[in-house]
C-alpha cells in the first residue's frame, strides 16, 4: 500500500514536471517570438536599409526611389549616407529609378545627379556613415561653404571614383 502511494506521488511529480516544461516552453516562444515580430513591425520605415541607423537622425539623408516596389512592398528606401545608398543601389540595380538626397544648407531633397558635393571638409555629418561627404543644390553654395569649411568639390563621378578607392 506504502510503496504504491509513493509510485503514484513520484508520477504525479513527474507529470507536473512536464507541464510545468510545456509552459516554460511556450512562454519562451511566444516571448521569443513576440519580441522579433514586433521588433519587425515596429521598425520605422525612415531607418538604413544598409546599416540601420535612424535616417531621421542623419544630416546626409538618402532617399532611393524604386520603378518596381521592393519585396516588402516599400516604394522607396532609404540610406545614411553616400556609402550607404551606393550599396543599395548595387543591390537593387535596375529597379531604381533615381536617388536623393539633402542639401547641407537647408535639408531640402534634390537629385544626386545635379547635386555638388564636397568631401572631406571639417565637418563630419551626425548620424552618416563616413566618408564625410556634404550635397548642396548649387556650386556657388557648395564653394561658398569650402571657404570656411576647406574640403574637395565633387561632381557625382568624382564621389563615385571617391567611394570605389576607399
Ligand atoms: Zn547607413
Amino acid at each position: 500500500m506504502g510503496e504504491q502511494n509513493t509510485e503514484q506521488r513520484t508520477q504525479n511529480i513527474d507529470n507536473r514536471c512536464l507541464v510545468s516544461v510545456i509552459c516554460c516552453l511556450y512562454i519562451c516562444l511566444t516571448v521569443v517570438f513576440g519580441i522579433t515580430g514586433c521588433a519587425k513591425r515596429e521598425l520605422p520605415a525612415f531607418i538604413c536599409d544598409m546599416c540601420g541607423m535612424d535616417v531621421s537622425k542623419s544630416e546626409t539623408k538618402y532617399k532611393v526611389k524604386l520603378s518596381v516596389p521592393a519585396t516588402d512592398g516599400q516604394p522607396e528606401k532609404y540610406a545614411c549616407s553616400f556609402s550607404c545608398a551606393n550599396m543599395l543601389k548595387e543591390n537593387l540595380k535596375d529597379k531604381v529609378s533615381a536617388i536623393e538626397t539633402t542639401d547641407y544648407n537647408n535639408a531640402n531633397f534634390i537629385d544626386i545627379n545635379t547635386a555638388t558635393f564636397v568631401a572631406h571638409s571639417d565637418v563630419i555629418p551626425r548620424g552618416s556613415m563616413p566618408p564625410s561627404l556634404l550635397a548642396f543644390s548649387s556650386r556657388q553654395d557648395a564653394e561658398q561653404f569650402v571657404k570656411t569649411h576647406k574640403g574637395r568639390i565633387l561632381g557625382l563621378e568624382g564621389v563615385k571614383k571617391l567611394i570605389a578607392e576607399k
